[in-house]
């Protein structure tokens, strides 16, 4: 299988610099399945399940907003944050939805728009760590 150089970066640095066989990524407007040669393109990423398949692996994300770029031999991602399945603290994702729920059903003093998307990013922890 031909591969492509796939880079992710997040405000912490680096999180992955790999050749990969496909990357499954949603933005805006569509869920991508990007193979080596793809079409260039810049695209918003949105709060969603990230797909990287290897040779040897597929492996799940849970992903929040960004930038991809895809260039001809390269595809880079700049993220806010992303947690492989297994980084995903679940613990904290349910707090964190439960904060936000909670803020929601109250909606005193609050920024309902930071909530909601508080909630979205928590919903798609949970979501990516239940997934099979
Ligand atoms: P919280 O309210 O729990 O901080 P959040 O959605 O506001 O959640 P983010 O701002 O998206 O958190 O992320 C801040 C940092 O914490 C990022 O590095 C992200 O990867 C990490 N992070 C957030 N939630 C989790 C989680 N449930 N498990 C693992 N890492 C997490």
């Amino acid at each position: 299988m031909k591969t492509f150089l796939l880079q992710i970066y997040t405000p912490n640095g680096k999180y992955f610099d790999g050749y990969v066989e496909e990357l499954l990524v949603a933005t805006e407007e569509y869920v991508l399945g990007i193979l080596p040669n793809h079409a260039p393109l810049v695209a918003k990423v949105i709060v969603s399940k990230l797909t990287i398949i290897t040779a040897n692996s597929k492996k799940k994300y849970a992903v929040s907003e960004g930038l991809l770029q895809v260039k001809k031999e390269e595809v880079t991602l700049l993220v806010d944050a992303i947690e492989s399945k297994d980084e995903i603290d679940i613990e904290r994702a349910r707090r964190a939805k439960e904060r936000a729920t909670s803020r929601l059903a109250n909606r005193v003093n609050i920024d309902i728009a930071r909530a909601e998307k508080a909630l979205i990013r928590a919903n798609n922890r949970i979501s990516v760590y239940e997934d099979e």
